[in-house]
């Protein structure tokens, strides 16, 4: 395992493949443009999180059918060992990890816990990206790959410890999951991997496509491939059932409450809401793609990109048998317990109109949904509901994990690249111990050290927000 992060060159025709399918306005230079999307993406931010803010629940979003617990918004003066700003399944997972650990805890949120991204994903538990191993090599080396198969392992290991210990309801189930190849050529590339994947101890095995479609349509595919550790759960009933055991440990849990700026006072931040001031020492972002919002110096380096999906009514038939990837990974699907069929993505039909921070559901996408749907259930059955939510794509496709400031009173857990929910409890696991100044081998190649404007000394990091420091 590598310790230290050997920043790699961005450039060459695997990692150009893979730019294009995360899409476009990731620029590698900050420059005049990159300054200018910082200014716009804050003013985003705070409008979507105004919006976000007063709404009872996402419209729409299946998942916050059963779970609509509410936090109240802080009010006054408190303090705590760590103020985490998010809470998304990065927020409270940290939090979790923290308090057990006899950290005080103060978590910050603009909307309701679990209302963005992580309320709304589709609740794939991987522990490799659906994209071909042998592009992640070639992108991270050997061992920055490994590391990311890694974390995704532990992940799902420290979800599935969380789920029995604490006893949360939440639909867990190790049920394994599927790629499907739609072409030769995505076969080929698939097949290419599975033995760098063996060798690295994740095995993956081609199977006949009938097997993983008991329902059909398998001619539509050239090849599937099977993991069998992989997972799947309720996202917002994990991230809800969890916060309530975080308030069971002391943590003080306040929704409705965006952290509007934040100011290092030489001792400790003091983190500011509409009603209240919030104290640390230490204070996390774990805003995923609205980091940037409070810390412009992260514009370049994570960038929101829309994500849909769409559910139907309950199917009486087993339509597939796990979690399953189609399509380099733009295609996804599983039937839940109940029956329902969830579909996402197809992002790859309109990519520069899924870049931005609209929460929107779009034509373009939700047809392309639809015609999978309708190779899936020719048959036809009721779609009951559509959404989006918004991801943050790093820029080299990797993580931020840790510090963001040489004093270490400033970290951050995001940038997942559309693959936070199979991360982000060991990433915040990790995070717990370097906030704690212990090692984490772990997460060392996602230190957002290896982004060289991250080193720049003018960026030292002691204003967030609305006080951050603009560029000129
Ligand atoms: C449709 C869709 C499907 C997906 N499917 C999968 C999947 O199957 N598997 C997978 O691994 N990943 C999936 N993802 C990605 C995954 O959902 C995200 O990577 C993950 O939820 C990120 O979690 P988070 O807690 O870091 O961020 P978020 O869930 O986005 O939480 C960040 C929180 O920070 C809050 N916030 C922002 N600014 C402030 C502020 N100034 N003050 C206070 N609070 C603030 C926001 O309101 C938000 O609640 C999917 C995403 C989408 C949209």
């Amino acid at each position: 395992m590598e310790s230290k992060v050997e920043p790699r060159e961005e450039s060459g025709p695997d990692f150009l493949k893979r730019l294009k399918r995360l899409g476009p306005g990731l620029s590698t230079r900050p420059g005049r443009v990159g300054r200018l999307v910082g200014r716009a993406q804050r003013g985003h931010n705070r409008r979507m999180l105004e919006k976000r803010g007063s709404e009872a629940a996402p419209p729409g979003v299946w998942w916050w059918q059963d779970s609509r617990q509410d936090y109240s918004p802080l009010e006054g003066d408190v303090a705590a060992d760590v103020v985490i700003v998010g809470a998304g399944i990065t927020g409270i997972t940290l939090a979790h990890t923290l308090a057990v650990g006899g950290a005080s805890v103060i978590v910050l949120e603009a909307g309701r816990v679990a209302g963005s991204a992580s309320g709304r994903n589709a609740g794939f538990l991987l522990a490799a990206p659906a994209e071909p191993y042998g592009e992640a090599v070639a992108m991270w080396g050997r061992a920055g790959a490994r590391a990311m198969l890694e974390i995704g392992r532990r992940t799902h290991e420290r979800v599935h410890e969380l789920v029995e210990t604490l006893g949360i309801e939440c639909e867990y189930r190790r049920t394994g999951s599927v790629r499907l190849a739609r072409t030769e050529e995505e076969a080929e590339d698939q097949r290419a991997s599975l033995p760098l994947m063996r060798a690295d101890g994740f095995p993956v095995t081609e199977v006949p496509v009938a097997t993983v479609m008991p329902g059909g349509p398998h001619e539509r595919f050239d090849a599937a491939f099977v993991t069998d550790e992989d997972g799947e759960f309720h996202p917002v009933r994990f991230v809800h059932g969890l916060a309530r055991v975080c308030e069971g440990r002391g943590v003080r849990l306040h929704a409705h409450s965006e952290v509007e700026a934040a100011h290092w006072g030489g001792s400790e931040w003091e983190a500011r809401t509409a009603r209240g001031v919030a104290r640390a020492r230490t204070l996390v972002i774990a805003t995923n793609a609205y980091a940037p919002g409070l810390c412009p110096a992260l514009a370049p380096l994570i960038a929101p990109r829309r994500a849909q999906m769409l559910f139907t009514a309950r199917l009486e038939r087993e339509v597939v048998t796990r979690p399953t990837c189609a399509h380099w990974g733009y295609q996804y699907w599983r039937q839940t317990p109940q029956g329902r069929l969830l579909i996402g993505g197809w992002r790859d039909l309109d990519l520069d109109g899924e870049a931005g921070f609209g929460e929107g559901p779009t034509s373009t996408i939700q047809n392309g949904l639809e015609s999978g749907l309708r190779e899936l259930v020719p048959e036809g059955v009721e779609i009951e509901g559509r959404w989006a939510g918004i991801m943050g794509f790093a820029r080299d496709g990797r993580p931020l994990v840790g510090w963001l400031d040489a004093e270490h009173h400033l970290a951050i857990a995001a940038g997942y690249t559309g693959h936070g929910i199979g991360m982000a409890a060991a990433c915040t696991q990790d995070l717990a111990l370097l906030l704690a100044f212990r090692p984490a081998p772990g997460i060392a190649t996602f230190d957002p050290a290896r982004f060289p404007e991250l080193r720049r000394p003018e960026s030292s990091l002691t204003s967030l927000g609305a006080s951050a420091p603009r560029t000129p």
